[in-house]
């Protein structure tokens, strides 16, 4: 009896360990809820697409693509550190922020065209000036821009936005969504607003 109680215990145990996500907290929504939409463009489209599955059913897509005209500013959600600036097949040219608060923020497929010339472009065309690996950034500040680099060549240019919460990938759509609504807001109701919100 005692050996059964302990078998059901320990597959409790099993299955907590297996289906428990850390729960986003109020400190984590301060920090959610405070999220500069990450691309200064009035004309971006996204939608929850965090969590679909891509590559024939070969991987979940963990981030927010987010479309937007090739060449709009992206810029930094929050205020950070530059962990990663870098080029990688699939990824293209792409940046990571550490918010230094756990959270790390990604912005991959930036731009590597010139206009007339698509892939000829590099560094140049992907990242801001004054952005390196190790800079600080503020919130709002432009990073890189949009566009199709990397397996995103070919397709409608977007930025795959990420965040992870000490490594592990959230899918923050309805905070992106609030940031937009504010961005857009902003741009409409500019005089409305005091303090520059992207
Ligand atoms: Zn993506």
């Amino acid at each position: 009896m005692l050996k059964r109680i302990s078998f059901i215990f320990l597959g409790f145990f099993i299955f907590t360990c297996l289906t428990h996500q850390p729960q986003l907290n109020a400190k984590h929504s301060e920090f959610l809820e405070s999220m500069v939409f990450p691309v200064k463009n009035i004309m971006s489209h996204f939608y929850d697409d965090w969590g679909e599955i891509r590559g024939s059913g070969k991987r979940i897509h963990e981030g927010i693509d987010i479309r937007a005209q090739k060449g709009s500013p992206i810029v930094a959600i929050a205020d950070g550190r530059i962990n990663t600036i870098s080029f990688t097949e699939s990824s293209g040219y792409y940046i990571a922020i550490d918010h230094e608060n756990g959270w790390l923020s990604l912005y991959v497929h930036l731009n590597d065209d010139i206009n007339g010339n698509d892939n000829l472009g590099g560094r140049d065309t992907a990242f801001a000036d004054g952005i390196y690996l190790g800079g600080e950034v503020i919130a709002g500040q432009t990073i890189g821009y949009v566009g199709d680099s990397g397996n995103a060549d070919g397709t409608v240019p977007h930025v795959h936005f990420e965040v992870r919460y000490m490594g592990k990938s959230y899918d923050v759509y309805d905070y992106i969504r609030s940031s937009w609504e504010r961005f857009e807001r902003y741009i409409k109701f500019p005089k409305k607003f005091g303090i520059n919100l992207f």
